[in-house]
């Protein structure tokens, strides 16, 4: 497939996380010319920039690791072990749930060299800015980068963008968060470096230690739990998330204080550990993410919205395209994640009409843009999910492009 003479590229994918990534390899290995554009420095998305350092939703929940997510996400598993990350399947002992672990350096890297061994064309430090469209189709979107804006012409489109960006710039009707505009909750995970890796980490040390910060501390934790925390691979590092914070709206204003809050709440939560926890005597903040963890935006309109209903039922489809397979994780109220298991089989069909927007013909949605209500969208956000459904929307922009 070559681009149509008055088409710069088959398809565009904007955003490049899990499901933009997925998208871009799904669209190349059809056989598109595929231009894939991400804002940021360097590809990845939650995971490279807000420190969401597990892939999930790869396999079923249960005793053993069934694999619910293969395909194109195999390529960035095996580039990723090329890079000494085992990428072999971990229980989490939090949560009982099957993920794997991640080093976020590996990452960026592992996904440029993925995506330059399938001839994808990538723009990082470029934001889509706007797009021109007809009743029916998209024909256009304008990037905006160091050297300012140019207009690039495609045959289909893909908004991976997480937040819905380029469905908002083009039109598209999205609705905020739940039915009633209530957004699950933003958290700052963080890198703590410095620890006594021989002192095993004590949670009942965590949560008593916390349950004395919260009584005067500036910024309580709502987990009573200690948080979930694992080892970063390849480093001393442990990755912890114990900071939730409500988030209103979409406003920038709300975007800053749920920044600023998360980071002077990570300079305390390290203080408290270093001061009452065995093995952290040495501790110190490694690092913040790039950004805050954003779970929820704008759900911009699609054919059809997958259901929590799917999910507890485990419904399988003929038009399946791709797997959600990890339970229903509820953050609507901040630090009090409530999970819900898939039912059936263990893992639902998402039907194509998911990956498609209404009203528009050659747009496509890869990741948390996706179609499902508040329910499913809880279990199709994570990033195993995300690849599936960006391969699958990848493949089907291509189709209609060629
Ligand atoms: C705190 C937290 C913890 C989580 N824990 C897990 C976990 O352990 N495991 C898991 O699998 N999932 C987890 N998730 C969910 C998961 O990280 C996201 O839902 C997932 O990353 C979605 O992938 P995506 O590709 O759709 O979007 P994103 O990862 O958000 O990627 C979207 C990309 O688009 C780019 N972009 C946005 N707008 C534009 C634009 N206009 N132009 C160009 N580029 C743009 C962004 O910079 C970004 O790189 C967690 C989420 C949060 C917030």
């Amino acid at each position: 497939m070559s681009a149509k003479p008055e088409s710069d590229y088959d398809v565009i994918v904007c955003g490049g996380g899990a499901g933009g990534i997925g998208a871009a390899l799904g669209a190349a290995q059809a056989g598109a010319r595929v231009l894939l554009v991400e804002k940021y420095g360097f590809l990845g998305g939650a995971a490279t920039t807000s420190n969401v350092l597990a892939y999930c939703g790869f396999f079923q929940q249960g005793p053993d690791p069934i694999k619910a997510v293969g395909g194109v996400a195999d390529l960035v598993l095996d580039e990723l072990r090329r890079l000494g990350l085992d990428c072999a399947p971990f229980c989490s002992p939090t949560t009982q749930n099957w993920i794997i672990l991640l080093e976020p350096e590996a990452v960026k890297l592992a996904l440029d060299r993925v995506l330059a061994a399938h001839g994808v064309t990538v723009l990082l430090h470029t934001r889509v800015a706007a797009a021109t469209r007809t009743a029916e189709r998209l024909q256009s979107v304008t990037l905006a980068g160091m050297d300012g804006r140019r207009r690039v012409v495609a045959e289909s489109f893909i908004d991976a963008t997480g937040d819905a960006n380029l469905s908002l710039i083009a039109g598209l009707p999205c609705r905020t968060g739940n039915d009633m505009g209530h957004l699950q909750a933003v958290s700052g995970p963080i890198r703590v470096g410095g620890l006594d890796t021989s002192v095993p980490i004590d949670r009942t040390a965590i949560i008593e230690a916390f349950r004395e910060y919260n009584k005067t501390g500036a910024y309580p934790t709502a987990r009573e739990d200690g948080g979930i925390f694992t080892q970063v691979p390849r480093t001393g590092d442990m990755w912890w998330m114990m900071y939730d914070h409500a988030l209103p709206d979409l406003s920038s204003e709300s975007f800053t204080r749920a920044e600023q809050a998360a980071r002077a709440a990570a300079q305390d939560y390290v203080e408290v550990l270093r001061n009452r926890v065995p093995g952290f005597e040495n501790a110190y903040l490694s690092q913040t993410g790039p950004q805050i963890g954003i779970r929820e935006s704008r759900h911009p309109a699609a054919r059809y919205e997958l259901t929590g209903e799917d999910l507890l039922t485990g419904r399988q489809r003929p038009d399946g395209v791709a797997k959600a397979a990890w339970p229903i994780e509820d953050h609507a109220v901040a630090g009090k994640p409530v999970y819900r298991p898939i039912g059936g089989d263990g893992y639902a069909d998402i039907p194509l009409d998911c990956l498609r927007a209404k009203g528009l013909d050659n747009l496509y949605f890869a990741g948390r843009t996706i179609g499902a209500d508040a329910a499913a969208y809880a279990s199709i956000r994570v990033m195993g999910t995300a690849f599936a459904t960006g391969e699958a929307a990848g493949r089907a922009a291509a189709r209609n492009a060629a």
